[in-house]
Parts: structure tokens; C-alpha cells; sequence
């Protein structure tokens, strides 16, 4: 399948690197000069599962795509939540043609909204993914553990493409799933995000740290409660207690209790600005509409844009 990849930091590299390995034809697309520069001039430096790869892909700015009319089947959406819209923008008429079809995985709530802004309805895919991946600098990843690729269509008639795409994914390495229930899914992926990923990042803790820490644990399932509340309202069931038991599980030493998540790496490691708006911000603003109070997500949202300011993210 013709393949392009828009956002193509640690989770588009990876996509972008086992579909490209199971022999589908991928294009990268980036806004990040020096990530472009670097992988145009050494490849993609790729630590696969311990084994330094270089993979040679073509990588190009998204005015140069729509300059030189290229056309794709699919485009994977993989920028961070604040980047989106710019790069929807950016692809003007290769991500509107009416053969093409988009599939948008980012952490968080309420994508189709905006998709819904530029692409056709019936070419859009949506869902999550539970794979993760590294950005170690510009042009550089590392990527290990498994992971799945959750997804459906958003209208009906986008069905067929969503099953082919789920091949597609599964073929590559990547376990594709048509969920039905995708909506779900979404909550509970952004339900991990919105307790381990503020959390830690304020509290300079790993996710074990999180998980032992007193009032750790209280906190995550006070968060999961206001989740579940508004999630209630747009008809979505969340098992509060087995969420809860999900992610104390990860954050287990045997799991993956050690890590950091991506919003403390983002904000501590590289002073970047976060998901949070897309997260718990969501969930504030849903509660507002819906009569919901939401004090934790609210809290945890301001002090994450307080961080964000004392460190002068960008
Ligand atoms: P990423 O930061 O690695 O890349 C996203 C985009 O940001 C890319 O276009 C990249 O070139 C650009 N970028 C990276 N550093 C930059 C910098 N310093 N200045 C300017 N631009 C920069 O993000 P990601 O981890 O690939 O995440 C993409 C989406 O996938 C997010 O919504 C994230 O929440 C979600 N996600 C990530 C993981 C993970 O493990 N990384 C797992 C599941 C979902």
C-alpha cells in the first residue's frame, strides 16, 4: 500500500519502519527541520528491539508533498495532540482527495471532531495504539516491547478500508483490531495518560513511584472516577475498578513500573510542551458541558500549564 506517515517522530518511525520492512511503500512527512535534516542525511537510526537499524526512507516537509501533488492511500497521523490541526492545514489537498484515507492513533479524546474539519468522513479511521516508542534525538528512535492497533471507521462506509488496513497492520508486525466499541477504548487508553502521565511529570517520579507514594493510588482512582462520570454521559461504560487494577498492574517493577512517561519525557526531559489539553483538559471541558465536576483533571491541568511555564516550554 502507498503509505505516508504525517508526524513522524518515535511512534510514526515505528509504524513507519515495520510497514516499510513488511514491504509497503512508506513516504515520512515532518515538520521538525532538524529531524528531517538528519534522517536525510543518515537514514533513520532505528534501535529495533536492541539492533541499531538504519532505514533508509524518503522524508519530506509537507509543503513539498502538496508542491509536488503526491497521492496516498493512507496517511497515519502521528504528531503530538497541538500539532494536528498545523499539519492537516499543511497537507491541504493530499489529505482532502477523496481516495485517500486517514487513520489518526494520538493519545487522547475527540480527534474525529477535528478530522472531521478536512477529510472526508467516510475516510476516516480512529481508535489508539498501545505500542510505544523513543525519541532519543533528532533522526534517532529506539523501540521495543509489542503492542495493537485499535481503530474502526468513523462512517459506515468506510468499513471495507478499516478491515484492509487492520490486515495491513497485522501483516506488518503491528496486530491490527476492528473495535467496535471504539470509543472505549479511547477512554480507557486516556484514562492511563490522564493519571500516570500529569501525575508523574509533577511529582519527578517513575510510575512505581506514582503507585507506592501515599495518596498515589487515591489519586489515580479519583482521576478514573471523573473519566468514568463524563464518559457515562456520551453512553461510554468504564469499569472504574479494572481500570484502576490495569494500571496499577503496569506500574508493577515486573511490568513497565520503571518508566517515565511520555509527558515527563516531553516536559522534564526535552521542555516541550504536553498533551494535557487533549487529556484531562478534555475532561474539564466535557464536565463543564455536561454538570460534571471534574476537580482533579482541572487541578492536575493547571499545574501541568504552570510547569510547562516555569520551565518556558515550547
Ligand atoms: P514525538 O514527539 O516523537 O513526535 C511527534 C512529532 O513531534 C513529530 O512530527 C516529531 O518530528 C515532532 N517533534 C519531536 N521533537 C520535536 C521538537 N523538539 N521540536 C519540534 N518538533 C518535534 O511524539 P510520539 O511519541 O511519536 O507521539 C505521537 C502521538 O502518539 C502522540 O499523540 C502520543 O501521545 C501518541 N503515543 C505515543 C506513544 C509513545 O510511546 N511515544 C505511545 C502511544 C501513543
Amino acid at each position: 500500500m502507498k503509505i505516508a506517515i504525517a508526524g513522524a517522530g518515535a511512534m510514526g518511525g515505528r509504524f513507519g519502519y515495520m510497514l516499510h520492512k513488511a514491504g509497503n511503500d512508506v513516504t515520512l512527512i515532518d515538520q521538525w527541520e532538524p529531524h528531517v535534516a538528519a534522517i536525510r542525511e543518515k537514514g533513520f537510526q532505528i534501535n529495533f528491539n536492541g539492533e541499531d537499524i538504519i532505514a533508509k526512507l524518503p522524508i519530506y516537509f509537507p509543503a513539498e508533498v502538496v508542491s509536488s501533488k503526491m497521492e496516498f492511500e493512507l496517511i497515519i497521523l502521528f504528531t503530538k495532540a497541538m500539532q494536528l490541526e498545523g499539519m492537516l492545514q499543511a497537507l491541504g489537498p493530499v489529505i482532502t482527495n477523496k481516495d485517500t484515507y486517514v487513520i489518526c492513533l494520538l493519545n487522547g479524546i475527540g480527534y474525529e471532531k477535528i478530522l472531521e474539519k478536512y477529510v472526508p468522513q467516510k475516510n476516516v479511521l480512529f481508535g489508539n495504539t498501545m505500542w510505544t516508542a523513543g525519541l532519543v534525538g533528532p533522526g534517532k528512535i529506539k523501540l521495543q516491547g509489542t503492542g495493537t492497533v485499535d481503530f474502526r471507521n468513523l462512517h459506515p462506509d468506510g468499513e471495507e478500508m478499516a478491515h484492509k488496513v487492520v490486515k495491513l497492520f497485522t501483516d506488518a508486525g503491528l496486530s491490527g483490531v476492528y473495535t467496535e466499541d471504539v470509543h472505549h477504548t479511547i477512554y480507557k487508553k486516556a484514562c492511563v495518560n490522564g493519571t500516570v502521565n500529569g501525575l508523574c511529570t509533577l511529582l519527578d517520579v517513575n510510575m512505581n513511584g506514582l503507585s507506592i507514594a501515599s495518596c498515589g493510588q487515591d489519586m489515580i482512582r479519583a482521576i478514573i472516577a471523573e473519566f468514568a462520570a463524563v464518559a457515562a454521559v456520551e453512553g461510554v461504560k468504564l469499569d472504574q475498578e479494572a481500570i484502576a487494577a490495569f494500571i496499577l498492574n503496569a506500574c508493577d517493577l515486573n511490568v513497565v513500573g520503571r518508566h517515565y512517561p511520555s509527558m515527563y519525557q516531553d516536559l522534564i526531559g526535552q521542555n516541550r510542551l504536553t498533551e494535557i489539553d487533549y487529556i484531562n483538559g478534555v475532561i474539564v471541558k466535557k464536565g463543564k458541558e455536561y454538570g460534571i465536576p471534574t476537580p482533579y483533571c482541572a487541578f492536575l491541568t493547571e499545574l501541568v500549564h504552570c510547569k510547562e511555564d516555569i520551565l518556558k516550554a515550547k
